[in-house]
């Protein structure tokens, strides 16, 4: 598989791209782009590390990576968080200049998706960093992982930014079908924790096949990967779509996979692996875990895994993330993920879909821009949207706007809420599945959806007194003038 068939990508993103092996490399590209600090000082793992991730997460548009490599208690160990924490660094990611509008990087991504031209290279374990070093006796994770709880009243250690690799169990050989997903994961023993995945998700469906037919599911716990890998570990894909395919192509990267002992393939590079197998029938009990929607997510029964075995780097980096009350890591992450996809599904059918932003708590809420083919038309790409994968579990709140309401523009989105809404145009589905971990669910499982369709009314609509809009000047002359008036701005002047 060759580079030129990625064509996805400009001659500037292909070049970030082929710089770009692992997590290391990542950090180094963002440390010479001012993107990165290297926290020096002595750090408790409780509440100094949650500290510092949070207070990098506080600035969303350009808060650096940090690397903690004095954590008290683990000498020699080094932690990575924000690394995905702002929006800089994704654009970096991404090839594009640390500023560019996330609305950019929405249609970078839409222009690059798809997983049919991968560039994917397999190694022998030798060679494989990852196998650098290996244990499979007398196993630790409280000894091999600097451990911490990321809320205070989390219910124990989470391994929470890991790619979990699972196999088909009844077809162990489909390479599309092994999934890799982040799922949180808790640290229950010296080598057994568990893995929450709801049977929606990939995981959860291979873990509930495994046990209906009496087959070994082997999982291997990914830390410290590719921010490529990371990034489609939390994007819905189709079951049979590869996620190794889909961040090699959507990110341009040249990714080099090995042989885990159990049977799945993992990155070659990534910092650490830890291989498990599920204790079939078992269930151990979980949480709580200060989840994405910003509570904590109550305590449940959760498949349990044994570690049989652990690989690492020379001197690997524990990554992990910041989660709970957004905004956060995860949303920026996690955001653009959700978005494209259920762009790329609603724009097969409907190509009057301009944008869909779905940033918001891994798409409980999204905005979707339409251009009405007819008169309430753009209820039915709201229908469209709760039938996509993503859709099933997570579209809660649905708003439409215009084809010239930018998305991700918020005011623009306000905009349309306080001047096209009328009450006929708000619908709200009740008793629907809902991700289980919405708060605001009837029950866990079971929610509403509220769509509001902000569009602008036409015939047959009764169209009121004022319709006709303004037209706001815009575009490449307006946008040249404000850069005159910007470098009009007398320069260098203090605040009084
Ligand atoms: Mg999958």
């Amino acid at each position: 598989m060759d580079s030129e068939k990625n064509t996805g990508l400009s001659a500037s993103a292909k070049a970030t791209a082929a710089g770009l092996g692992c997590l290391r490399d990542f950090l180094d590209l963002l440390a010479r782009r001012n993107q990165m600090v290297v926290w020096h000082d002595p750090v408790r793992p409780e509440p100094d590390i949650r500290n510092v991730s949070v207070a990098a997460g506080n600035d969303v548009a350009s808060g650096p990576a940090v690397l903690l490599d004095n954590v008290q208690g683990y000498p020699g160990h080094r932690i990575a968080t924000n690394v995905l924490g702002s929006f800089a660094n994704l654009a970096l990611l991404l090839g594009l200049p640390k500023s560019a509008s996330v609305r950019e990087m929405f249609f970078e991504m839409v222009s690059r998706w798809g997983s049919d031209k991968p560039l994917l290279e397999r190694i022998p374990r030798e060679q494989a960093p990852i196998c650098a070093n290996h244990i499979d006796r007398e196993i630790n994770l409280y000894e091999l992982l600097p451990l911490y709880r990321i809320n205070e009243m989390d219910g124990g250690f989470y391994i929470a930014k890991a790619c979990v690799v699972t196999r088909d169990p009844l077809e162990p050989d489909n390479f599309d079908k092994q999934n890799v997903g982040i799922y949180r994961i808790q640290v229950m023993g010296p080598d057994t924790l568990t893995i929450l995945s709801i049977p929606s998700h990939d995981a959860g469906r291979q873990m509930m096949a495994a046990e209906a037919h009496g087959k070994p599911l082997r999982a291997s716990i990914m830390i410290g990967n590719h921010p490529a890998m990371t990034l489609f570990g939390g994007t819905p894909v189709g079951y049979d779509e590869s996620e190794f395919a889909y961040a090699s192509q959507v990110f341009g990267s040249r990714l080099r996979l090995t042989q885990a002992l159990n049977g799945t393939e993992i990155l070659a590079d990534s910092e650490m692996v830890i291989e498990t197998e599920m204790v079939l029938n078992e269930r151990e009990t979980e949480g709580p875990f200060g989840e994405f929607p910003g509570s904590y997510s109550g305590v449940r029964k959760v498949p349990l895994f044994k570690v049989t075995s652990v690989s690492h780097r020379h001197d690997p980096i524990f990554e992990n993330i910041y989660i709970g009350r957004g905004w956060t890591e995860h949303d920026t992450l996690i955001g653009l993920p959700t978005s494209v996809p259920i762009y790329s599904a609603l724009k097969k059918d409907f190509p009057e879909v301009q944008a869909v932003n779905a940033m918001y708590q891994h798409g409980l809420t999204a905005i979707i821009s339409v251009r009405n083919r007819v008169a309430g038309f753009a209820k039915s790409v709201a229908m469209r949207a709760l039938g996509t994968p993503h859709g099933v579990m997570y579209l809660k709140n649905i708003i439409l706007v215009d084809e010239f309401v930018d998305p991700f523009n918020l005011e623009e989105v306000i905009w349309a809420l306080s001047t096209r809404t009328r009450a006929n145009d708000i619908m709200v589905l009740p008793n629907m599945a809902m991700v289980p971990i919405d708060p605001a669910a009837e029950v866990p499982g079971k929610g509403h959806r509220l769509i509001i369709d902000a569009t602008s009314f036409m015939a047959p609509d009764n169209l009121g007194a004022d319709p006709h809009l303004v037209s706001r000047p815009a575009g490449a002359e307006i946008d040249a003038l404000l850069q005159r008036l910007k470098s009009m701005q007398v320069q260098g002047g203090e605040d009084e």
